[in-house]
């Protein structure tokens, strides 16, 4: 079920091409760890555009809804995507310079020829997740004290007693 999706990145933006559809979460691999259930899906747009000097770009963009695992209570915290990226096709190896570095309005991607559509969405992914996501407010009561943390196996500890 998981296709392949790679493209030729130069000939993709040569030809203003765009890609568009959805992956599954189960598709991306990489995030499996960072996720309470692997179900759902994402969505992308993959545009080639050129800029102002004729740069090769590729302008991507990522939507969608990821249940993520709060770093305070370890229920799903549901994470918004909304990717919006300008990527700059750079050959392999190469070095940007200082003020290419200092541009924020975008990345670069160094790419040989093939790309892989998927790995890049993940990568995207990856980046825009924060680093420890949690709740604004658990849905625990108890959490409202500073520093107070439900433990986790808490529940799984009440669960064995009525087992018994
Ligand atoms: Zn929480």
């Amino acid at each position: 079920m998981s296709q392949q999706l790679v493209i030729d990145a130069h000939r993709f933006v040569r030809e203003s091409r765009n890609l568009e559809g959805s992956l599954e979460l189960l598709e991306l691999p990489r995030l499996h760890d960072l996720v309470t259930q692997v179900a759902g899906k994402v969505q992308y747009r993959l545009k080639g555009v050129s800029g102002e000097r004729g740069q090769p770009r590729l302008h991507l963009e990522v939507s969608g809804v990821l249940p993520l695992i709060c770093q305070r209570c370890l229920a799903t915290v549901e994470e918004e995507l909304e990717i919006d990226s300008l990527l700059e096709l750079v050959p392999e190896g190469s070095e940007p310079t200082q003020e290419e570095l200092e541009d924020d309005s975008l990345d670069f991607l160094p790419v040989a020829g093939a790309l892989d559509v998927r790995a890049l969405i993940e990568d995207e992914i990856l980046l825009a997740l924060p680093v420890a996501p949690r709740h604004e407010a658990c849905g625990l009561p108890s959490d409202t004290e500073a520093g107070e943390r439900p433990h986790p196996f808490a529940a799984l500890a009440g669960l064995k007693g009525k087992l018994n």
